[in-house]
């Protein structure tokens, strides 16, 4: 399963932050296919449709669809030298798929900053840097290796070498490689090399009580607001604090409080949602009498994979899939009525499934 790592330097509110997402989290035992590991945070993706959903269809269950979240501790200046868990930790990271990066925007004298002072800037670039000098070591070895081949004129070797320089270049210059402009050819072989700053990045900004209402009073989330625009990364702004006292209520209370916050939805939701598109995720749905749920697949894949999603034999045994679209079976209001109207598609192993896609999967046994 597809994961999104949680770092940031020692005291910005990282355990803060995951104890919100464990405690919100969903119960492992509905979700198989999920992780079980104490740095795993499982949680439910809010989603409105799903609602609409269940109110058109009245079925007996909802089942929301989940990702996972992992807790990366021990990040400190000159990890990619091996100081402190180092090593470690730039392994944990090569292992998720995208990164959230926690930053302090709250000043609290009784909370030591690592670096002495709050300055969300320079906390990113330190983590920043370490990724880049880890990364600039492996292109560094790369070159060596292919370098020699290019020398022969061996011409898959110097189309490489040409990619690789490129990323040197980059990091000499303190760039990650998400910021790298290539063509689809180049960042196929930019893909293959595993880089830590190619992962797809956002930034939370960590503020403190008072400003979780009205953010753009901090200028701290200002800077990261700017920083991040060149960085080609987004930024939620959180008050981890309030999200682990948000994360104990449900339902109406948690509305309560919500509005008492001044806040329509809570940073943790809004964290969720960002780091599910991040990771390149979408959403389709199955929609029966005993159960509506919503399921998870990477855009891009076709009706096949995503009816393997639910079960390996759907795969297998794929013939086809009626589909209709979220909002033209709202529109129409029934299944039935909808397709009266010609919205119920039949689809083919070539369809390329959309976000919101309401399916159900004909397969062989
Ligand atoms: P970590 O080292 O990054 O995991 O940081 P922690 O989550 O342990 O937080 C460090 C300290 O900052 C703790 O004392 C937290 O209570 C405090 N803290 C975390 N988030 C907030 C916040 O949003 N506002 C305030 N005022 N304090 C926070």
């Amino acid at each position: 399963a597809l994961t999104a790592g949680i770092v940031g330097l020692p005291n910005v509110g990282k355990s803060t932050l995951f104890n919100a997402i464990t405690q919100a989290g969903a119960e492992s035992a509905n979700y198989p296919f999920c992780t079980i590991d104490p740095n795993v945070g499982i949680v439910e993706v809010p989603d409105h449709r799903l609602t609409k959903l269940t109110e058109l269809v009245q079925p007996k269950k909802t089942v929301p669809t989940a990702f996972e979240f992992t807790d990366i501790a021990g990040i400190v200046k000159g990890a990619s030298k091996g100081e402190g868990l180092g090593n470690k930790f730039l392994s944990h990271i090569r292992e998720v798929d995208a990164i959230c990066q926690v930053v302090r925007c709250f000043a609290d004298d009784n909370i030591t900053h690592v670096a002495g002072k709050v300055d969300p800037i320079d906390d990113i670039e330190t983590i920043n840097l370490e990724l880049i000098l880890a990364d600039l070591e492996s292109v560094e070895k790369r070159i060596g290796r292919v370098g020699k081949l290019a020398k022969q004129k061996d011409k898959e070797a110097v189309f490489e070498l040409e990619v690789l320089e490129m990323l040197k270049e980059a990091f000499e210059s303190d760039k990650p490689a998400r910021t790298v402009e290539f063509t689809e050819e180049q960042m196929k072989i930019a893909k293959s090399m595993h880089l830590l700053t190619i992962k797809p990045v956002l930034y939370v900004a960590n503020v403190s009580e008072d400003d979780v209402a009205d953010p753009s009073s901090n200028e701290y989330v200002q800077q990261v607001r700017e920083f991040a625009a060149k960085d080609n990364a987004e930024v939620i702004v959180i008050c981890a604090k309030i999200e682990s006292e948000i994360a104990e209520l449900e339902g109406e209370e948690k509305e309560m409080f919500l509005q008492e916050l001044g806040i329509e939805e809570s940073g943790l939701d809004q964290l969720i949602r960002a780091a599910y598109h991040l990771l390149g995720l979408a959403t389709y749905f199955t929609a029966g009498v005993q159960e509506v749920r919503a399921w998870t697949f990477r855009k891009g894949m076709k009706a096949p994979q995503c009816a393997g999603v639910i079960h390996s034999d759907f795969e297998k045994g794929f013939i086809r899939a009626e589909t209709v679209a979220y909002e033209d079976l709202l529109d129409a209001g029934t299944m039935t009525a909808a397709k009266e109207a010609g919205k119920v598609r039949l689809e083919g192993k070539e369809y390329i499934v959309k976000d919101g896609d309401v399916m159900h999967f004909r397969f062989n046994v």
